[in-house]
């Protein structure tokens, strides 16, 4: 893709974020935008950081490994999120390459990610990802489940920041937003991770504070 596609693609999107959050209820500033990148070659990379985008969202971390060392090196002003499911062999290099982990989902990621922060001395932003779809083959909490895995995260000493979701696909998306901010409210927590391609007006609609926004912005993927 072209610079100057990329930078009309941010400015349009980065419009319609701005529109969708002032038309919520309690009208408030747009969610920050995470360029999903899985897939994308560093060039387009590359290209998305001249354009002035800053946020981007991986979801495999050997894979952000391989793109994304040297890209943080040269442009410190980056943040990385890792937005795919996280194993805990893989907990220390996450802890150690991304700025905000969206996808903390049990106990043993708890533990792993804590042994991880306390050893590096670093302290990514965590977020707590709910399966609010309860399907069977998806990452995330039960909604349930969700008040006892923060008990632990907090006794374990790690501050969830907020909840992400990734709702069913072909299915409307609004009730899972819904329920993921009456989620955020109920155990105050300020961030809402959620909205894609496909849905970002609506995920702001219901109070999304990140969307994660991959082939609007980038276009199609290799993987
Ligand atoms: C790939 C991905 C996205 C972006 O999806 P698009 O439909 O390409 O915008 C967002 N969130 C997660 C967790 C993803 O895996």
């Amino acid at each position: 893709m072209k610079d100057s596609n990329i930078a009309s693609t941010l400015h349009t999107l980065r419009q319609e974020l701005a529109e969708a959050a002032q038309a919520r209820l309690q009208p408030g500033p747009a969610p920050t935008l995470l360029g999903a990148s899985k897939g994308q070659p560093v060039e387009m990379l590359e290209a998305a950081i001249r354009a002035g985008l800053t946020e981007f969202g991986e979801n495999r971390v050997q894979e952000a490994q391989m793109k994304w060392p040297a890209l943080q090196q040269a442009n410190p002003a980056v943040r990385l999120h890792l937005i795919g499911p996280l194993q805990s062999n893989k907990a220390a290099e996450a802890v150690a390459l991304f700025d905000v982990i969206h996808t903390i989902d049990r106990e043993k990621i708890i533990d792993a990610v804590a042994d991880a922060m306390a050893r590096q001395g670093r302290t990514p932003d965590l977020l707590v990802q709910v399966n609010t779809g309860e399907e069977a083959q998806k990452a995330g909490v039960s909604p349930r489940e969700l008040g006892p895995l923060l008990r632990y995260a907090e006794a374990a000493g790690l501050t969830m920041g907020g909840l992400m979701c990734v709702p069913p696909a072909d299915s409307n998306p609004a009730p899972h937003f819904a329920l993921l901010q009456k989620l955020a409210a109920e155990y105050q927590l300020r961030w809402l991770s959620m909205g894609m391609s496909g849905d970002y007006p609506i995920a702001t609609r219901f109070g999304a504070t990140h969307v994660r926004v991959g082939t609007k912005l980038f276009g199609a993927r290799s993987a």
